[in-house]
């Protein structure tokens, strides 16, 4: 049984990581450790960290990305919950027994050597879920 061990971060879907990052480093004492620019899904993420909390700012590179989608139906707002698990193929099988809708249906790569893979909002009371395992350092 692969258990979530943990709130592993919150996405943030934002027009500009230009504009967003100094408001929220200003207003909660964050800490932007670190920007990426994910090509595979026309994006630049970055990330923030205050204390055991994180948040990653999602900005789209293009208005035909899923985040640029989300945007222009949706607006800035919260884009997705991230959980650590401890097994990430296990969780998605049992994820999947329990009725769950997957859209990964094994992990991909993410940031920060991690393994990622999302489930559906349609079976998660409209929230967009990832989970995410650490790899062995
Ligand atoms: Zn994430």
């Amino acid at each position: 049984m692969s258990h979530v061990i943990g709130l592993a971060h919150v996405g943030i879907a934002v027009r500009s990581l230009e504009e967003s990052i100094p408001v929220w480093v200003r207003a909660f004492g964050f800490r932007h450790t670190d920007t990426i620019q994910f090509d595979s899904m026309k994006l630049r993420i970055a990330f923030l960290r205050a204390g055991e909390s994180e948040m990653e700012l999602l900005e789209p590179t293009a208005a035909d990305s899923p985040v640029g989608r989300f945007l222009s139906k949706r607006g800035e707002g919260i884009h997705h919950l991230s959980f650590h698990v401890t097994d990430l193929e296990e969780a998605l099988e049992e994820a999947e027994a329990a009725g769950l809708e997957l859209i990964d249906r094994s992990p991909r790569e993410g940031s920060h050597r991690t393994k990622i893979a999302f489930l559906s909002p349609r079976t998660l009371n409209g929230v967009l879920v990832e989970l995410c395992q650490r790899r062995e350092p």
